[in-house]
């Protein structure tokens, strides 16, 4: 391990998951954030869709993205 650029490792959000995230899912809550917070949660394959679905039954703005991409605002 010589001088690796790379960041540690991103992990799932997921409670009890430590698997390595692949995903961002961007999010925020309309009664408490301002419409251009954008809250992240990292997520494994695995997971992806478990933490969308959390968020879009409670009528949350949710994003899903790959690791590398930022989402700036998020719309109703
Ligand atoms: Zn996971």
């Amino acid at each position: 391990m010589i001088g690796a650029p790379e960041p540690a490792t991103e992990r799932c959000s997921r409670a009890g998951c430590s698997l390595p995230a692949g995903w961002k899912v961007n999010w925020r809550n309309p009664r408490i954030h301002a419409e251009d917070r954008v809250k992240i949660w990292l997520a494994c394959d695995d997971h992806v869709d478990y933490l969308r679905d959390y968020l879009s039954t409670r009528d949350f703005p949710v994003v899903v993205t790959d690791l590398g991409t930022s989402v700036q605002r998020l719309g109703i």
